[in-house]
């Protein structure tokens, strides 16, 4: 829903954030017209999801195609004992627009990529390189975290102004261990997930300087210790560089849907 100035509801319901020079009225109407699609409604979509909701986002879309199991609930906060096998997109669009009603949630297709920023909330690298090509050759902005036992990461990805996630990683180096084998705690998953939230916000109200564009954020959620790793465009890379061959879909390998 537009954010509505004269609105008694809304400026009490975003009044607190109202009062940051960061956003203010201009702010809340940019969250209000924006369109943001979340990938993966896990440990880290999870969060992710009800902050951008809370914030006054107006259309939040989410895609997952997994159902809820028992062994998600340690950190995938919006599910339920009663959800237990129910398709995990429809459960959390339900459950994040009825508590924030004024946000428009639905569950989208992957095809549905015409958004204002894109967050990888995923947990493998197929999937990280499929949106990260997708999203650079469609010209979305990304952003990207990942989390393994204690140890967290944090990109944000802006076609035409930064690096793009290929300069840093330019092909998957192997597979990553999964929550089920390297092991997961809901804290550590809801950092992440509130941070790329928060990276979100910020380039919505604030644009490209108020990302960590250009850097790694590195996070140690065992010692609290956080690394902010700068690292250039990388001219020969595959998908943003002057000889880069990933031009369109095809290339990167995805069947784009009509
Ligand atoms: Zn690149």
């Amino acid at each position: 829903m537009p954010f509505n100035p004269r609105d008694p509801d809304q400026l009490s319901r975003y009044g607190r954030q109202l009062q940051l020079k960061q956003i203010g009225p201009a702010g809340q109407a940019r969250l209000g017209g924006a369109r943001v699609v979340v990938v993966g409604a896990g440990g880290l979509g999870c969060p992710a999801l009800q902050y951008l909701a809370a914030a006054g986002v107006g259309a939040l879309h989410v895609i997952d195609g997994d159902v809820v199991e028992l062994s998600n609930l340690n950190r995938q906060v919006l599910y339920r004992p009663e959800d237990l096998g129910k398709p995990k997109a429809e459960i959390a669009a339900q459950r994040v627009g009825a508590t924030f009603t004024h946000a428009t949630l639905t569950r989208a297709q992957l095809h549905l990529l015409e958004a204002d920023v894109v967050l990888d909330a995923t947990d493998n690298f197929a999937a990280r390189f499929l949106l990260a090509d997708a999203c650079r050759v469609k010209g979305i902005p990304l952003v990207q975290a990942a989390v393994t036992q204690f140890s967290g990461q944090l990109g944000t990805y802006l076609p035409g102004v930064g690096p793009c996630y290929r300069c840093f990683f330019p092909e998957p180096a192997g597979t990553l261990p999964g929550c089920a084998e390297a092991g997961i705690l809901g804290a550590a998953a809801g950092v992440m997930g509130s941070l790329q939230a928060l990276e979100a916000i910020k380039f919505l109200v604030g644009g490209p300087a108020a990302t960590v564009s250009g850097h790694l954020v590195v996070l140690d959620l065992w010692t609290l210790s956080l690394e902010r790793i700068a690292l250039p465009p990388d001219p020969t890379c595959p998908l943003c560089g002057p000889t880069a061959w990933i031009r369109d879909l095809r290339d990167a390998g995805i069947e784009e849907t009509p």
